[in-house]
């Protein structure tokens, strides 16, 4: 079977799907590996890389995709539908029927996108939807690039904060450490959070979510406490829960006050499926210190700052706001090595789990494969395209024109009566029922 790299057409997407390094093992799993010539370039990795470690180097995107049975991108369909980029449209495709893509589609926010890929009888697994589970860990692209972009948001900020960030003892004078305050602690937040302290900056920190307090003093910040019922602030599977307006409101007299002290506020609320909760109102930036700089991480959601734009720069009353948007692929090197780690481990999951054939017992492949069979398979997804529920999952097995010959595969047919699993699924986490699916919160929690 045949996986190909494509180049990405995205503008200043820098990244790749999979780097050389990730050759040997797909090569061990007796997958032949293509590589669109020039994909990997702008991330730091030239075709004489992929060349030495055993890729195929194909002329063009059209010959990749009519030899290939997965094909590996960063971004596809809605993921690649020119958000911010004006005049970007999606490549047109020959698409090849019963080929695997893999790749971040943003299945919740362009959902129609996928529509041509289930009418060409494609598979889409979406890395938006690996599930954030203990056992998806190693796939979880979604968390992978967030700790590149609270990294580089840090960065971002020092670069534009007219202070330094350590504290400095010279004969000169005593320069004070720059005081930064992160706003959401999730995976971003924590990295941004460890990644100004590094830095020498005098960290504070606020998340909904009460747990976060722990993992936010590990890391040497302190945490904002505010008197505000939160107990029920988050899902079962760790994220946070919508909060009503009202909540919002309050919190943010709450954190009038922090903001009024910061040279550095780095922004990361998410709620899964939603747009990003508003937390700084123009007056709250009215009340920072001039001088003092925002980075909204939630810029490309909606953006935590009532002043942010999405890619550009906006100085109110003194204070610098950035809105960027895809920070991993600034950093293409390191996040191509962690996004393609992810894809080769979700290639790897897809083949124990007896690939072509598709296993939807296996709770990643169930969550993650957005497109299969010529239907839009994800709920959150049907219910934004006002398509009906599905039948309740099936399989039945169908033959194969090639793969592995001693499984037999399983595809939803809906209508038709179960046949059991083609392979042994893995155990599930032993908190599985703890972990709920991005984007698909259950309805108890709106
Ligand atoms: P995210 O990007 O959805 O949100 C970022 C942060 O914003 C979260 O910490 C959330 O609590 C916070 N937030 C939301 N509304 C807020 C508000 N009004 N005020 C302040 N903060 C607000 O989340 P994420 O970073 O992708 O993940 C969040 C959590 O999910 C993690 O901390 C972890 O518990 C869990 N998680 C688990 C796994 C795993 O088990 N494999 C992987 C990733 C994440």
């Amino acid at each position: 079977m045949k996986v190909a790299v494509l180049k990405e057409t995205f503008p200043g997407e820098n990244r790749v799907a999979l780097v050389p390094a990730h050759l040997a093992s797909l090569k061990k799993a007796q997958l032949e590996v293509l590589v669109e010539r020039g994909a990997g370039l702008a991330a730091g990795f030239p075709d004489e890389q992929y060349q030495q470690a055993g890729a195929t180097l194909v002329d063009s995107r059209a010959e990749a995709l009519a030899q290939a049975d997965i094909v590996a991108a960063v971004r596809a369909f809605g993921g690649n539908a020119g958000i911010g980029a004006a005049g970007h449209s999606q490549p047109t495709d020959t698409f090849k029927s019963g080929q695997t893509w893999i790749g971040f589609c943003d299945p919740l926010g362009e959902p129609v996108a996928l529509q041509d890929a289930a009418s060409a009888g494609l598979s889409v697994y979406a890395m938006e939807l690996i599930p954030r589970t203990t056992r998806a860990q190693s796939m979880d692209a979604l968390s992978s690039m967030a700790m590149v972009a609270g990294y580089k948001a840090v960065l971002l900020g020092a670069a534009q904060l007219p202070k330094m960030f350590p504290m400095m003892m010279t004969a000169a004078g005593t320069v004070t450490p720059a005081k930064v305050f992160v706003m959401g602690a999730g995976v971003a937040g924590l990295q941004a959070i460890a990644t100004a302290r590094r830095l020498g900056a005098v960290v504070l920190a606020y998340d909904v979510r009460p747990v976060a307090k722990q993992e936010v003093e590990s890391l040497g910040a302190r945490f904002l406490e505010l008197p505000l019922e939160t107990k029920d602030a988050q899902t079962a599977g760790g994220y946070a829960r919508v909060q009503d307006e009202e909540f919002l409101k309050r919190q943010r007299q709450l954190t009038m006050d922090a903001l009024a002290d910061q040279d550095l506020v780095v922004t990361t609320a998410a709620v899964p499926g939603r747009k990003a909760p508003t937390l700084i109102t123009r007056e709250m930036v009215e009340a920072m210190p001039p001088g003092s700089v925002l980075v909204d991480l939630a810029a490309e959601r909606g953006g935590n700052c009532e002043l942010t734009r999405p890619g550009e720069t906006v100085v109110h009353n003194g204070v610098t706001i950035l809105g960027p948007i895809n920070l991993p692929a600034t950093i293409p090197y390191h996040a191509s090595q962690l996004y393609g780690k992810n894809v080769t481990t979700l290639i790897q999951h897809l083949l124990k789990q007896g690939f072509p054939s598709v296993n939807l017992n296996d709770d990643v492949i169930d969550a993650t494969l957005a497109v299969h069979g010529g239907e839009i398979r994800n709920p959150t997804m049907r219910e934004k395209l006002s398509l009906p529920p599905l039948l309740p999952k099936t399989e039945v097995p169908i033959p194969l024109a090639e793969g592995p010959a001693a499984t037999p595969p399983a595809v939803p047919t809906p209508g038709t009566s179960p046949s059991p699993p083609a392979t042994t699924p893995e155990p599930p986490p032993t908190s599985a029922a703890d972990e709920t699916k991005p984007g698909e919160p259950p309805a108890t929690e709106q």
